[in-house]
């Protein structure tokens, strides 16, 4: 094994992605993520900042870029600059993930095509490259953060919760192929977790969404964070092509 185990995180710089950061920081990893917000970026630079600080508080290592993970070519770029730093990728955390909700029948094709993009289209790019170097390092592990949508289903949300029961697909079909490489590729479904993305909901789709949760309140960030640093961790080795829900009860 390597001195320093290197991690990279899609959409670290806020919500679930900045936690998923902290929760993997320790001496022993070095940590790349990305974020990619055209419309405001003083604040997402301002955002990725206070991770890479957060990150370094706990005597870890952060590296932010704005990539676009929907842009094969930027992502491309990307995963060279760490393989060029740091010589492999032993963690990969597929998480960046954006909504574009509306009724199926007043859904416009580009709402689909952006969600597609990078909720899942991102993360095939991401796992296919990080799938090169897990492969001949004979070990990697690969989380992605799917959503209780994706197996539910959700009105309002055909392309989100596509986008995630494609990630899912994508997740067990990894699975079997990287498995005799000792590459595991595993999926954290989230329920409702309090972020920006749900802050986002009017206050009838939100008491909605959380009159369905048994235990009565949303998650954190921290609560999805967790899962995924067990997942990525040597405990987990025998685990793989799974779903981990993390949802309060929402759905069983
Ligand atoms: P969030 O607070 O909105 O954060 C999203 C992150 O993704 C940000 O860092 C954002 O970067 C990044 N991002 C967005 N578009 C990107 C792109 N094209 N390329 C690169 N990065 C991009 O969301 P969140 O709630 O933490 O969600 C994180 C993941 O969990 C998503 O995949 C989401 O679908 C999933 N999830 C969330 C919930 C929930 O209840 N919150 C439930 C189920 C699943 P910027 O900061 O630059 O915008």
């Amino acid at each position: 094994m390597p001195d320093k185990r290197t991690v990279v995180v899609t959409g670290g710089s806020r919500g679930i992605g900045r936690s998923i950061c902290l929760f993997l920081a320790n001496p022993d990893t070095q940590i790349y993520f990305n974020y990619f917000s055209p419309s405001n970026p003083e604040a997402e630079k301002a955002a990725a900042a206070e991770t890479e600080k957060l990150v370094a508080d706990l005597r870890s290592s952060a590296a932010s870029m704005s990539v676009d993970v929907a842009d094969a070519k930027e992502v491309e770029a990307f995963f060279e600059k760490i393989v060029g730093e740091t010589g492999r990728i032993d963690i990969l955390v597929n998480n960046a993930g954006i909504t574009k909700d509306g009724l199926l029948v007043r859904m416009n094709e580009n709402d689909w095509n952006m969600v597609l993009n990078i909720n899942l289209k991102g993360a095939f790019t991401c796992t296919r490259l990080a799938a090169k170097i897990m492969m001949k390092q004979r070990y990697g592990r690969i989380v992605n953060i799917a959503s209780v949508v994706g197996v539910s289903g959700n009105p309002g949300q055909a392309n989100y919760s596509a986008s995630k029961a494609g990630l899912i697909g994508l997740t067990k079909t990894a699975a079997k192929e990287l498995a005799a490489r000792n590459v595991t590729v595993n999926a954290v479904a989230p329920g409702f977790i309090e972020t920006d993305m749900t802050a986002a909901l009017s206050e009838k789709a939100r008491n909605a969404m959380l009159s369905q949760v048994p235990m009565g309140r949303g998650g954190q960030p921290e609560d999805v964070a967790a899962a995924v640093k067990f997942l990525a961790s040597d405990d987990a080795a025998y685990i793989t092509g799974q779903v981990i829900h993390v949802n309060g009860g929402m759905y069983m």
